[in-house]
């Protein structure tokens, strides 16, 4: 389904496509209030930027410097180039385990990696243990958003849905009395899971540790109860120094969720006796996406939602829209480098009034690299109709007289021709607008008349 059609359904319910956008622009307004607070925030941003941007030029020097020090520190550091070959590292140390169930905290990488379906497919219960994610996955669905997974159902719809699968009361809405009977059941999940999956957040090059961040402390929980741990990583994940993580956890929840800090930013170094910590280094399109100029910048992206938050586009159509394990102005970018002609309607699903870039706080130009992808894709898969208009259009444009003679053809036309020739298949514009009242005489014609 291409994004116009997908939003389409998302709309109909008018009731809940409302209620989604104020409830995302609550989240946005909190970021704003926030960043206030902070006089510096400009310059936090500006740093974030440099950081990332130094990050990229030498990627590959400090993903070896940090393989170096974590298995100094004891852990065991693998490469994946791909989702296939992360999903079958992740696997081989489930089996070399004999571990038939994992806990797993947000990570973002294994929805693009698939991870779930896969493990499942080879006889492995994976429970995801963050609230928002748990309650999609009892639902059967991807998160809708990065940050909220679970953004786009209501409280009655969770109630009833813990009702079916956890057995809560009917009709009970509380948000405390749900969490608790989630907690009761994550707990007996933690309990069993011999291997805790999480994400990264950060890593740092130079000690070799990696940083996870979560508010509801699960990944801790996980990690600490689970005799593995496995963390899954995207390359571009890497900080140079510990001291650059301030920067970062300044800017992260800000703008994410307008909090102060993350609730639990946890670090990892070695391992515990015992035990083991294995990070898998992802690519999966990520060197493709460095080498491409205009684009390689939105590997600065630490994943804080803000742009979708803020996004009119996003806030109306919904998380789902976009097709994409990573939605909004972002996923729009990271998308087409993966599968141009599968999201090519992606990046025209903006209005590109650059609100995303003003929020981003690592300075990634969105809303510039939307329109650059627009043009790319337009080159390489642009629609029939469109090419021919726009031909027609600048034939029309270049004559004085071909736009009188055209002008009045179509006025007369717009108010004599049936509307089902007027919006046709491939009138794309016309799908979702209605063309205003055809006027009586030319913009050139009234003022002729009316000059004095
Ligand atoms: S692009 Fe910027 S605003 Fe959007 S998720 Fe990434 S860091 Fe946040």
């Amino acid at each position: 389904m291409s994004h116009p059609q997908a939003a389409s359904e998302f709309l109909k319910d008018q009731a809940k496509a409302k209620w989604h956008d104020e409830t995302l622009w609550f989240v946005r307004d909190k970021r704003d209030r926030i960043s206030k607070t902070i006089p510096e925030w400009e310059d936090l941003r500006n740093l974030a930027s440099q950081i990332k941007e130094n990050v990229l030029s030498k990627l590959d020097s400090y993903l070896e410097e940090f393989e170096r020090n974590a298995i100094q520190n004891g852990i065991t550091v693998h490469w994946a180039k791909d989702a296939e070959e992360h999903n079958q590292i992740v696997l081989s140390i489930l089996q070399k385990q004999k571990c038939t169930a994992i806990v797993k905290s947000k990570s973002i990488l294994t929805e693009e990696c698939h991870l779930n379906p896969y493990l499942e497919k080879n006889g492995i219960e994976v429970v995801d243990t963050d609230l928002g994610e748990r309650i999609v996955q009892f639902l059967n669905q991807p998160p809708s958003h990065i940050v909220l997974p679970a953004i786009h159902l209501k409280k009655g719809e969770i109630s009833d849905l813990f009702h079916e699968k956890l057995h809560t009361e009917k009709g009970n809405e509380d948000p405390t009395y749900l969490t608790q009977a989630a907690r009761v059941h994550l707990r007996e999940k933690f309990l069993k899971a011999k291997v805790a999956i999480t994400g990264v957040n950060f890593a740092v090059a130079e000690t070799g540790e990696f940083v996870v961040c979560t508010n509801e402390g699960n990944a801790d929980m996980g990690v600490h109860l689970a005799d593995v741990h496995i963390a899954c990583m995207g390359i571009e994940k890497i900080i140079p120094r510990r001291k650059d993580l301030g920067v970062f956890l300044r800017l992260l929840a800000r703008s994410a969720t307008g909090q102060p800090v993350t609730n639990y930013n946890s670090h990892f170094r070695s391992p515990a006796t015992g035990k083991e910590i294995h990070v898998i280094l992802v690519d999966n399109g990520r060197t493709a996406q460095l080498g491409r100029e205009k684009f390689r910048n939105s590997l600065k992206c630490i994943r804080c939602g803000a742009c979708m938050n803020t996004c009119p586009i996003y806030r109306r159509s919904g998380g789902f829209s976009y097709g994409s394990t990573v939605p909004g102005p972002i996923g729009s970018i990271l998308s087409p480098g993966l599968d141009m002609k599968k999201y090519s309607t992606l990046p025209f699903a903006s209005t590109l009034c650059g609100s995303c870039s003003d929020v981003c706080p690592v300075k990634i130009n969105i809303h510039e690299q939307l329109y650059e992808w627009r043009q790319e894709i337009t080159k390489t898969h642009g629609e029939l109709g469109k090419g021919l208009s726009m031909k027609l259009a600048n034939g029309i444009f270049k004559s004085p007289l071909a736009y009188k003679i055209s002008g009045n053809l179509m006025r007369t036309a717009l108010k004599t021709l049936p509307k089902s020739l007027i919006y046709h298949p491939i009138n794309s514009w016309g799908k979702g607008r209605n063309l205003p009242d055809t006027p009586e005489e030319s913009f050139k014609e009234w003022y002729q008349k009316n000059r004095k």
